[in-house]
């Protein structure tokens, strides 16, 4: 299709839906600079807007600049992430942050091969940063986008495979305007969480749907082709929440990678492990017998975890407990650290029972 044509069908309309019925006072867009567009497009991704807007305005308030993001530590950047989950998002961008005011004099770079390099930033991120805060015509392909396109001009096959990714993101380019990327980038990110909705689009409302191929042939619900599904594995672990008479709690900080990179977390051990015999041969402990606290389970993308919680009150500490990789914390510092979910939910179960 030319390009001409494609503007009439596709971006023209678009935008003047966009003009109607688009978002234009999200707070990253008030003003849509570049450290504002960056942070909510990482924060956003896996996370609905409206779970997002808390977290970027507090997020705001604590770093308003690069620089001040660059110079927090890894805790306070962590602590203002607890509960958005995918933790190395917030450890990229911290380290991002670093390498922009080292590198670039806090100044975002403006072409996209350098901010793809930068840590955490994938090519829709960057495209998405270079669109809407310079106005540069580079496409974004973020889920709703593939949705939005997949339907439109029929493309089969699930979207994460490599051909069909770069089909759409093909076609994704195509279809972007020359004037107006900024808008254009966030109408389409509009229609695809608005109207072109995952379940029940609202095609009779859409400003696309005189071309939408899926519309005409009565196949929204068809695209974008569904991943086979896996049986997702469960996993087991047991979480202990260590105080003594003070009411301090032990938690240990986990390594930068991994689960729970870089978060302070309860200490854990095999299920099968007595925990009191566990506990004495590795911190040489004088404790009490565990108490149940809380069980639940927990998802993350690849599997799902059951947790078990006991609590137990240690008598006395020794010299061994202090040269691990944990700290005893009084119950108003844990506001201030970088804390996994499953012992936030843990925390406030054993607040609830014991104080
Ligand atoms: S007509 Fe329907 S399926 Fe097509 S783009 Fe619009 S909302 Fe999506």
């Amino acid at each position: 299709m030319i390009k001409s044509d494609l503007d009439n069908q596709f971006s023209k309309p678009l935008l003047q839906w966009f003009d109607l019925y688009g978002r234009k006072d999200l707070p990253w867009q008030l003003p849509r600079e570049p450290y504002r567009v960056w942070v909510s497009e990482i924060m956003l991704q896996q996370t609905q807007v409206q779970t997002v807007i808390p977290y970027f305005n507090r997020f705001m308030e604590h770093f308003p600049t690069v620089t001040e993001l660059a110079e927090a530590s890894e805790d306070q950047v962590l602590s203002l992430w607890s509960g958005l989950g995918y933790y190395s998002r917030a450890r990229n961008l911290h380290h991002t942050a670093k390498i922009i005011k080292d590198d670039y004099q806090s100044l975002f770079p403006t072409e996209l091969k350098s901010l793809i390099d930068l840590p955490g930033i994938g090519p829709s991120t960057a495209a998405a940063i270079l669109s809407q805060a310079f106005n540069q015509p580079t496409a974004i392909l973020d889920g709703n986008v593939k949705r939005v396109l997949s339907r439109f001009f029929l493309i089969k096959g699930w979207p994460e495979q490599a051909q069909v990714k770069k089909t759409l993101w093909d076609l994704a380019q195509s279809c972007m305007p020359d004037l107006r990327c900024d808008d254009y980038t966030q109408a389409i990110m509009d229609l695809g969480a608005t109207c072109c909705t995952n379940k029940n689009p609202d095609c009779l409302n859409c400003p696309l749907q005189s071309n939408c191929l899926a519309f005409e042939n009565k196949e929204q619900h068809l695209y974008p082709t569904k991943k086979l599904k896996k049986v997702v594995p469960l996993h087991h672990q047991q979480l202990l929440v260590l105080y003594n008479d003070q009411g301090h709690i032990y938690l240990e900080k986990r390594p930068p990678t991994g689960l729970w990179g870089g978060l302070w977390c309860l200490p854990s051990i095999d299920k099968e492990d007595c925990p009191l015999d566990f506990l004495k041969l590795r911190y040489a402990l004088q404790g009490n017998n565990p108490k149940k606290l809380i069980d639940f389970k927990h998802k993350f993308s690849h599997f799902h975890l059951e947790i078990n919680a006991l609590s137990i009150k240690i008598d006395k500490l020794n010299n061994q407990i202090a040269e691990s990789t944990g700290q005893w914390f009084a119950k108003e510092q844990l506001t201030s650290l970088g804390l996994a979910k499953p012992t936030s939910v843990i925390l406030s179960k054993f607040d609830a029972d014991y104080r």
